[in-house]
């Protein structure tokens, strides 16, 4: 059996989670290459017109592996750290078994759903079942993989803290969610662009999630999304220790509209410019406002160094 994995949405949330599961068990799996122009005109054509552009690219990414294996897989994934994800992540199994109605898909998921304790590693082990793998081996496999990514996560946040600590370059907090920062088509030009422009990116997304989580109430108590309030408790932990913040949205997404607002009206002081990509344009004529910001940035330096 061949597992295809698309390259898309929570694939950046849980890499190592599901590559190193497959991995224990022994099962051969496939990863959809980057995402390019023509995977995001793949995906378009199995979309309605106001699908976000991180959904058309995940469906690009399903075109690219339905002949290439025998079982595509997309969890269904309701909540993180006790909060709720964006309703895509509860409905992309039933999204792509509508759009692709006139193929022979077969799915492989998992339900990561509700509130509970354990509740992922509950998920897992229905898979191991729907498997035929033993529960101790499955139980096992999963272990090891949820160690893997929790590793990986505290290596990328202890990176970016010494990044923060150690950068003489004027430091520009990235908010975007994990699927757009790590994506090739959406997120690497903006990030290779900063380079060229000699500012450091500090990853929101890569910082340590609890702290960010825990801080986030100090901005908002209502706010359902939890990947939203990561972010925005990034800025409440890393507001002092930044030049400016770039938030990175993708054309339409409902909570990124009302959470960069939160942004925008509570940190006034901070300089800020908000970005949003398309289907259409992609990252097209943003040199120049990046190059602009950039020039604010360094101003505001040379004025507080004088
Ligand atoms: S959070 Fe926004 S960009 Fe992400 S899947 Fe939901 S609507 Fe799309």
């Amino acid at each position: 059996m061949k597992i295809g994995i698309p390259r898309a949405l929570l694939y950046y949330k849980n890499e190592k989670l599901w590559t190193k599961f497959f991995d224990e068990l022994g099962i051969e799996y496939i990863i959809s290459p980057e995402t390019t122009k023509q995977t995001i005109e793949n995906g378009t054509k199995y979309a309605i017109d106001e699908t976000c552009l991180p959904i058309k690219i995940f469906l690009g990414h399903i075109h690219y592996l339905k002949d290439k294996c025998d079982y595509i897989f997309i969890p269904r994934i309701e909540s993180a750290q006790d909060r709720e994800t964006c309703l895509n992540f509860r409905a992309q199994y039933d999204l792509v078994k509508n759009a692709f109605r006139n193929d022979d898909i077969k799915i492989l998921f998992y339900n990561d759903m509700g509130h509970k304790v354990h509740k992922e590693y509950k998920a897992f082990r229905k898979l191991c079942k729907f498997l035929h793998i033993k529960k101790s081996i499955g139980k096992y496999a999963y272990n090891i993989a949820k160690q893997t990514q929790l590793y990986y996560e505290m290596f990328r946040s202890e990176n970016q803290e010494n990044i923060l600590k150690t950068s003489k370059k004027p430091k520009v907090l990235m908010l975007a969610h994990a699927y757009n920062i790590g994506d090739k088509y959406v997120g690497e030009p903006i990030i290779n662009m900063l380079d060229k422009l000699g500012v450091q990116p500090i990853i929101a997304e890569y910082l340590d999630s609890k702290k960010c989580i825990n801080a986030s109430h100090n901005v908002t108590k209502t706010l359902p999304w939890s990947y939203n309030r990561h972010l925005i408790g990034a800025i409440e932990l890393y507001k002092n220790k930044v030049d400016g913040v770039i938030l990175i949205t993708t054309y339409p997404c409902g909570p990124d509209s009302m959470s960069n607002e939160m942004v925008v009206r509570e940190y006034k002081n901070l300089p800020l410019i908000t970005i949003t990509i398309d289907a259409q344009d992609a990252t097209a004529g943003l040199e120049t406002r990046l190059e602009s910001f950039v020039d604010i940035l360094n101003f505001k330096r040379k004025n507080e160094n004088e």
